[in-house]
């Protein structure tokens, strides 16, 4: 493979758009000054850009200079709803908002990715389809823009995306064939009591001990239900009820978040969490209300995409940067894109001793060296596809 060193003005730059981009975060589906920077730099590429794609999405198109398949290379461009607490000088300037999930640098990968590819198209078979989707933090932005023909409308054959995590060392991508990460759903329980006064709780049916019975039973999901040797997490996120010392509510009302691998134990989740939490509330009297809402699926690379990609970036990055990893609990809308074509969906190492909190947390930071990593992965992967 030719090499890959890129120019110092191309890091400058992706550096700086990573930046741009961090100072002005920008909710799901409310992507419109990236989503406006992104075609501007891809139109200044000469790339043909097509924007407003399931909502805010782009997509910029390169065809090489030989036949081939058409390839996607994905970034998400969407910052998560929480307050920027990172001593960056590039920090937040929207209150509230902060790209604490490396969004920003993704978007900065793509596009130096896109700015390399250019100059080499007489290298590239086939076509490049540059991604740039809104919506990924719980909005399902993936599903809104196959929604919009995305697959259809660019003759999509192949996906692939990269995260940037820093819970990798930066500059190692680490991936695996078959399930990545865990499919998402999540509920919210109403347990009904009888309010009353503190001091007299026989003439009422007091739901804050009901809600923790049926918090500590949900416990028996994951531990008695499930296969030991299968990962799922049933977690309770928030419980809320009451409003001062004596006085017992009517109800309580809990969230909750269930992650899962399969699609046997994802379809059997509902119904255990519905049947512990109806049978301990009527155990006391009380009565309940599940709202469950299906999110996410399991993120599934494709196997032979996977060898593929190992191969290609061992090659390219060299074998001690890319590492098989364990799954992961989180999960992706990436996972969309693969359940329409074969796909590879991959991790990033963007951490030091320096850039050690993990994603979505306050301080979030990376080590902007990754970047470099990720724009080599994505041209390799492109000049290799058939
Ligand atoms: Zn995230
Ligand atoms: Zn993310």
């Amino acid at each position: 493979m030719p090499t890959l060193e890129l120019p110092p003005e191309l890091i400058a730059e992706t550096v700086a758009i990573r930046r741009d981009i961090h100072a002005h975060p920008e909710l799901a589906f409310a992507e419109h000054r990236t989503a406006t920077l992104v075609a501007a730099k891809l139109r200044a590429l000469g790339l043909e850009v097509h924007e407003g794609i399931g909502g805010t999405g782009v997509v910029g198109l390169l065809s090489g200079g030989s036949p081939g398949s058409t390839i996607m290379l994905r970034a998400d461009m969407d910052a998560l709803p929480m307050p920027e607490e990172s001593a960056v000088p590039f920090a937040s300037q929207n209150p509230g908002v902060m790209h604490a999930c490396g969004h920003d640098a993704h978007v900065a990968m793509l596009l130096g990715a896109a700015a390399v590819l250019r100059e080499r198209t007489a290298e590239l078979r086939g076509r490049v389809a540059f991604v740039f989707q809104p919506a990924e933090e719980g909005g399902g932005g993936a599903a809104a823009m196959l929604a919009d023909g995305l697959i259809e409308r660019f003759a999509i054959e192949r996906a692939y995306g990269i995260h940037i995590a820093c819970i990798l060392p930066t500059g190692v991508i680490g991936l695996r064939p078959g399930p990545l990460m865990a499919a998402v759903d999540q509920f919210d329980l109403v347990v009904e009591g009888l309010g009353g006064h503190g001091a007299m709780p026989h003439r009422s049916v007091d739901p804050v001990v009901v809600a923790a019975d049926v918090v500590t039973s949900l416990q028996r999901v994951v531990s008695r239900e499930v296969d030991p040797v299968e990962p799922a997490v049933v977690t309770i996120g928030a419980i809320n009820g009451g409003t001062t010392y004596n006085v017992i509510p009517p109800r309580v009302a809990l969230k909750g978040t269930v992650r899962s691998f399969s699609t046997a134990t994802r379809d059997a989740m509902e119904g255990r969490i519905r049947r512990i939490a109806e049978h301990t509330c009527a155990a006391a009297n009380a009565t309940c209300h599940l709202d469950w809402q299906s999110s996410y699926p399991v993120t599934e690379n494709d196997p032979a995409e996977t060898t593929f990609v190992r191969e290609t970036l061992v090659a390219a990055l060299g074998a001690d940067r890319v590492v098989e990893i364990a799954p992961i609990m989180g999960s992706e809308d990436f996972s969309y894109f693969a359940q329409r074509v074969p796909a590879c969906f991959m991790f990033l190492g963007a951490g030091d001793d320096a850039h050690a909190f993990p994603n979505h947390h306050p301080a979030f930071d990376i080590d902007e060296h990754a970047m470099q990593t990720g724009i080599r992965a994505h041209v390799a992967i492109a000049l290799a596809a058939r």
